[in-house]
């Protein structure tokens, strides 16, 4: 069904406020865009009080109208699986203890997320903040901006800040201004980087005055969050192409999902697909121990078969680093594509299964 038939005006479609007005928020409302399976009304009813329920308009518009399993739905409409994880954990990361002051997440010493906000346009059913998206006690004061500033001005080893939360471009334009601008005069700040989720889940969220004030702000790097490849579509190809002309390097962090992107042919056409687009895969996350997600999870025997699977089979570049995150930082997974040393030599396996020995003696 097109947008006029659905009685929305193009212009209204595009305006990103209109659709952050116009949310989807209940199972009546769900049931304009798709026909609710019975497990996920039932869901709705009994679960979306424990983790919000809210799906823009535009990337409801995504979803397959029949189809209970497709990639798209599964990503935002409650399941009642959802209640049944007794191993998922509210916050696997530690983040809280992570946190010198409300909202700052340091694990390393040099840089740190800073979830300058607790909402974003939709709400991910496999979010790594649940705890916190949505819910107004993690809201950020302008009292409590201004202590993490603080923090910030007082911690010279800080070179690399990410803004994240929620979703920092769920800021209006000239908040945002305001933020980056206080952050640019911090002499030992010298990158800021936006984890948003915006140019997949409400694209038309990237205006040409976004990337415009952004562009005063250099350098300024974005990461975003595809999933599968149904979300890339014109609207967000044209959203990472107006960041990409403003100079602003845009990666892509996916989550791997059960049901959505766990098979070799998915990945591969998503990270071309992003490719493309002039987006980087950048990393593949092993899902965490999260609460309500135990359907989701994969093993991560499973992930490393599917990042084999890609060695040699694309370019390069279009395969993102597979890492699991622990409350010490981010781990590297992958094939031990290094069998050990014989002698002189250092035996590797290629992409297609041979083994190769390299000379490359020890030193004298
Ligand atoms: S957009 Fe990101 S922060 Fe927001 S709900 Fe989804 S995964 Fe969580």
């Amino acid at each position: 069904m097109s947008v006029a038939e659905r009685g929305v005006a193009p212009g209204d479609w595009r305006d990103w406020t209109w659709q952050m007005r116009h949310r989807i928020r209940s199972a009546e409302d769900l049931s304009r865009w798709v026909s609710p399976s019975e497990d996920e009304a039932r869901a709705i009813a009994e679960l979306a009080g424990r983790f919000h329920f809210v799906i823009t308009p535009y990337y409801a518009s995504l979803m397959s109208r029949d189809d209970p399993e497709c990639p798209i739905r599964r990503q935002v409409v409650p399941r009642t699986a959802e209640a049944r994880d007794p191993a998922g954990l509210a916050d696997p990361l530690d983040e809280v203890a992570h946190s010198p002051v409300k909202n700052v997440i340091r694990v390393y010493p040099d840089r740190i997320a800073f979830c300058v906000n607790n909402e974003c346009a939709l709400y991910c059913r496999y979010c790594l903040r649940k705890r916190m998206v949505g819910e107004p006690g993690w809201a950020m004061k302008k009292r409590e901006l201004a202590e993490a500033l603080d923090w910030i001005r007082r911690t010279p080893e800080i070179r690399d800040v990410l803004l994240t939360g929620g979703d920092p471009l769920t800021y209006a334009d000239d908040r945002l201004d305001w933020l980056l601008t206080e952050l640019r005069r911090i002499p030992h700040v010298e990158i800021v980087r936006l984890g948003t989720r915006l140019p997949v889940t409400l694209p038309f969220r990237v205006t040409g005055d976004l990337v415009r004030m952004l562009e005063r702000h250099h350098p300024i790097w974005v990461n975003t969050h595809f999933n599968h490849p149904a979300e890339l579509t014109e609207e967000a190809a044209e959203a990472c192409d107006r960041l990409a002309r403003g100079g602003i390097p845009v990666g892509n962090q996916s989550v791997l999902l059960r049901g959505i992107n766990d098979d070799p042919a998915t990945m591969k056409a998503l990270c071309e697909g992003l490719v493309r687009m002039r987006v980087r895969p950048y990393y593949l996350y092993q899902a965490q121990l999260l609460e309500g997600t135990a359907h989701f999870r994969v093993p991560i025997e499973r992930g490393l078969e599917i990042m084999k699977s890609l060695r040699g089979r694309t370019s390069g570049f279009a395969i993102p680093q597979y890492v699991l995150d622990t409350p010490h930082g981010k781990v590297p997974l992958q094939h031990p594509y290094v069998k050990g040393r014989e002698g002189d030599d250092v035996v590797v396996e290629t992409w297609d299964g041979h083994l190769w020995r390299e000379p490359n003696p020890l030193e004298p």
